[in-house]
């Protein structure tokens, strides 16, 4: 471990606000947050968090480098996004074991964690070439009309502890190429993994002569959070976490008229039909409901199978959780790590109690596991006789409910029966079926998969969901364009002052 946190520059006491290489900033009133691994429950390190004094100095710092930062132009700018994504191509081996060892997930989804930290800065690049703006037809006569995007402001980015890393890079990488510093308020369970970026990103704006660009505040949510949701000076939030939360946090930012971007829970479902191949759907559900020990906002957590072959897909999903290694998450032999602290096993097992209650039968698992440590949990699979409350709750643990159906009609009523509309999929080899899941009357989530599981989103497509998951999108497609101000611009290159509407004005 020790090797570990040298590579990554994480001292035993690390300072909690930063503005760029040599300017980390403590303030001895802050208090003392200590990261432990949830797999031993050992402390790994501690922080020093930022206090009210240093998070206005950090606000103070991205404001003025703002001024300067949207004058140079995007190429220039997305070129300092391509070395973020190449320096962060060097330390992806530690980096991703660092988000390992501070939040449970195994070695590989780590390391895949950081790979999506490369992709978007690759994304970013290329889309720093094509902020594209319309050009309308003027209904004057010598008039031209078009829009351009321009960089909006300091944005602040609050992220959630399950992608403690990737979350950052998907907001960072496309507002820094539109023009926008950051600041980035981590969720308190992965701070440490906020700290090794922050040392990979000063080095980078260090060679452009950047700092200010990239900036990090360590704090609780009530602290450092409500600070940020409430401060004007920042004319966005990117907010990433629970439903509860991102009420809150929509419903301060829309008093200062402010905008958001709200990426919050999911209850993500998947279909499988009469006609799907189980070979297909088996291992694509495993990986959805117990990879990240069912802690990713698209894990799958509900199955709604066709009463035809339901009984034997539990029982293919059975023998396949039984195949589960749950452990150590740095061994290569894990699937499964523990949850991320101890109140979320607490969590899951009175979710078990409730669907119990609700006449749900927990066919395998849900067992704690003491003997490997306090976060250890089996995954569990519950039958249920129909949608409960409990069912309709995203709880953050790996429980998969599984009902039944007749119809697509109905299956499709069951899957849009909840509150939240983040991943979904379908697994069927009629074509009928798969277009009926996609078409206006089918899945009402952002994402809808065919013969693809929930979880496991690529960077290229703009990712978010509907309804309580909050309708935010970030990362591909043309998400760029919430982190702009757009402009309509009319330029007349005429003698005469037409108006518009044919209006005759004196
Ligand atoms: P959380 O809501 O507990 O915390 C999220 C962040 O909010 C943390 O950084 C926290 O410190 C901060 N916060 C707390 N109080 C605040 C306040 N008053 N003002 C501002 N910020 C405050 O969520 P979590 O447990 O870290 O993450 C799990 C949740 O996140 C799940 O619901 C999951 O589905 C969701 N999530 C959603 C997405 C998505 O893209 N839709 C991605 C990852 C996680």
């Amino acid at each position: 471990m020790k090797n570990l946190l040298e590579k990554l520059h994480i001292d035993a006491v690390n300072a909690g606000a930063c503005t760029g290489a040599g300017e980390w900033l403590t303030d001895p009133a802050g208090k003392v947050l200590v990261s432990y691994n949830p797999a031993t429950g050992e402390p790994i390190a501690e922080i020093t968090q930022a206090t009210d004094t240093l998070y206005d100095q950090v606000v103070e710092r991205a404001q003025k480098t703002f001024e300067t930062w949207r004058t140079l132009p995007a190429p220039k700018r997305g070129l300092l996004i391509r070395d973020l994504g190449n320096a962060l191509r060097e330390v992806q081996e530690p980096l991703g074991e660092l988000v390992t060892l501070e939040m449970g997930k195994i070695r590989v989804e780590g390391i895949g964690e950081v790979q999506e930290m490369i992709d978007i800065c690759d994304f970013a690049m290329g889309l720093s070439r094509q902020l594209y703006g319309l050009t309308m037809h003027s209904e004057r006569p010598a008039h031209r009309m078009y829009e351009q995007w321009h960089p909006l402001g300091v944005v602040g980015v609050i992220t959630s502890f399950n992608f403690p890393v990737a979350v950052w890079a998907w907001n960072t990488a496309i507002a820094v190429v539109a023009g926008d510093p950051v600041v980035w308020k981590p969720s308190s369970s992965a701070p440490l993994t906020a700290i090794a970026v922050q040392h990979v990103a000063n080095q980078v704006a260090a060679d452009y002569g950047a700092a200010g660009v990239f900036n990090l505040v360590i704090g609780s949510g009530r602290t450092v959070g409500e600070r940020m949701i409430t401060d004007q000076r920042i004319p966005l939030v990117s907010f990433t976490g629970s439903v509860a939360m991102g009420r809150h946090v929509s419903e301060t930012i829309a008093r200062r008229l402010g905008r958001s971007i709200l990426e919050l829970g999911g209850n993500n479902a998947i279909i499988v039909t009469e006609n799907a191949d189980l070979d297909l759907a088996v291992p694509a559900i495993l990986f959805g409901a117990v990879g990240t020990a069912g802690q990713r906002c698209t894990s799958t957590r509900r199955i709604i199978a066709h009463r035809q072959i339901v009984d034997h897909l539990v029982e293919r999903l059975i023998a396949a959780y039984r195949q589960v290694r749950i452990g150590d998450p740095m061994l290569p032999e894990t699937l499964m790590g523990p949850l991320v602290e101890e109140s979320a096993v607490e969590e899951m097992l009175a979710a078990l109690d409730a669907a119990r209650t609700q006449g749900g039968e927990v066919v395998f698992g849900g067992g704690r596991l003491l003997e490997r440590g306090r976060c250890f949990v089996e995954p569990a699979i519950v039958r249920m006789p129909q949608q409960t409350a409990i069912v309709q709750e995203e709880t953050f643990a790996p429980i998969l409910y599984v009902m039944a159906y007749e119809t697509l009609d109905e299956a499709i009523a069951i899957h849009n029966g909840v509150l939240q509309g983040l991943s979904s999929a379908i697994f069927t080899t009629n074509l009928l079926e798969a277009e009926q899941f996609l078409s206006a009357s089918g899945s009402d989530c952002g994402i809808a998969n065919v013969n693809i599981g929930t979880s496991g989103a690529e960077i290229g497509g703009a990712f978010g969901g509907e309804k309580e998951t909050g309708g935010g999108r970030e990362s591909g497609s043309d998400a760029w364009k919430a982190y702009m101000r757009r402009q309509t611009n009319t330029l007349n290159w005429s003698r005469e002052l037409p108006l518009a509407q044919g209006i005759k004005f004196g």
